[in-house]
């Protein structure tokens, strides 16, 4: 698993590369921030390799710390904000931005959008689409760097990394 977290670390920090210039576009719409906690659902489920990055930066609240309650993501802390933010896993790396993706349909390829209610007011389907998140290569690479670890592509709920569960 060791050999992977360099993988697993560049990927997170290619995705906050990738985001930052569509969350600078929407600056001053999007109301995400700190304490804004409404993606942060409980259940959340993440690859083995995302949950070892998080294992091998915070073992110490993970043994000793207390998940927040049942209903929101465990690591919420009391004021809603994230506390494990600088390793936290791909997918709430882009909550709250603009999202699109790829879908088959019997018409063909069609391009689906989507946005959190939070963040309704930008004009989803009329956005180019460089000023969306482009949801499936960056799975795919995560996809690829769980294959070369042991647990492979293995989910882990998040709220089970804490002891004191
Ligand atoms: S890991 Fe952090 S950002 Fe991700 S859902 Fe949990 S509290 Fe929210």
């Amino acid at each position: 698993m060791k050999r992977v977290l360099p993988l697993v670390e560049r990927l997170h920090g290619a995705v906050d590369t990738l985001a930052a210039p569509i969350e600078a576009a929407h600056a001053g719409v999007l109301r995400c921030g700190r304490g804004c906690a409404g993606c942060c659902l409980d259940g959340l489920t993440v690859f083995a390799i995302e949950a070892a990055r998080i294992e091998a930066n915070y073992s110490e609240l993970l043994q000793n710390g207390v998940p927040g309650p049942e209903g929101g993501c465990a690591f919420l802390d009391g004021e809603g904000a994230c506390r494990i933010y600088d390793v936290r896993p791909y997918v709430c790396r882009t909550q709250g931005l603009p999202l699109r993706w790829l879908e088959d349909d019997p018409e063909g390829i069609v391009e689906v959008r989507d946005i959190c209610p939070e963040n309704a007011e930008l004009p989803l389907e009329e956005l180019p689409a460089e000023a969306c998140f482009l949801l499936g290569p960056v799975e795919e690479k995560l996809r690829a760097i769980a294959a070369l670890a042991p647990e492979g592509d293995v989910r882990v709920p998040l709220r089970s990394l804490f002891v004191a569960r």
